[in-house]
């Protein structure tokens, strides 16, 4: 299995990325921020359990978090590979997740991380911000999700580096080019 996480702050490019990724590779994507907003618009239990705080820019807890991926993992029984976005994003998700891949007989391949600072991303998001009018693109709220990934996210890396399975691509640039880096390195696994 080719299970790839891609890392980055919010606005990296991550679900651009994502989806081209997916085509080439015949991956399933798992994107925990879509799946919540998918759990909210359907105003699901869980929906309403992490609205909330999900609109105040605020991580939802990992038990909440760590179910719910494990559960749409298991309703791909037939993958032959995922790509995570957005998950993990705490280390003790990332331990579970690593535990929970185990328990089936498989790993994670690598971890590629976008590169992008802080200043591009908020021009980045701003602009979603006008398109898809999520909530918690608006500056207030995107500020505390920088917080949360550069306070909480941002130790994930070093639990991968520690297991050889990080890379780093620069996220700023046209979407091929970035995309022909990305194949690159999932080539060279
Ligand atoms: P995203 O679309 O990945 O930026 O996620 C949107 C929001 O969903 C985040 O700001 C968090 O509130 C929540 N969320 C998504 N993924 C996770 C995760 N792995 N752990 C905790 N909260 C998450």
């Amino acid at each position: 299995m080719l299970n790839l996480v891609l890392f980055g702050p919010p606005g990296a490019g991550k679900g651009t990325q994502s989806e081209k990724l997916i085509e080439k590779y015949n991956l399933v994507h798992i994107s925990t921020g879509d799946l919540f907003r998918a759990h909210i618009k359907g105003q699901t239990e869980l929906g309403q359990q992490v609205s909330q705080l999900i609109a105040d820019g605020n991580l939802v807890p990992d038990s909440i978090t760590i179910a719910m991926l494990e559960e749409e993992i298991k309703r791909n029984p037939d993958a032959t590979g995922f790509i995570f976005d957005g998950f993990p994003r705490t280390v003790a998700q990332a331990e579970s997740l690593d535990k929970f891949l185990t328990d089936n007989n498989t790993a994670i391949t690598g971890v590629i991380a976008l590169d992008v600072n802080e200043e591009e991303l908020t021009q980045r998001i701003a602009k979603r911000q006008e398109i898809t009018g999520r909530a918690d693109d608006a500056a207030d709220k995107l500020k505390k999700r920088i917080e949360e990934y550069f306070g909480k996210t941002i130790h994930v890396l070093p639990y991968y580096e520690s297991q050889g399975k990080l890379s780093k691509v620069n996220g700023i640039g046209d979407i091929e080019t970035i995309f022909a880096e990305l194949t690159a390195v999932i080539d060279a696994y």
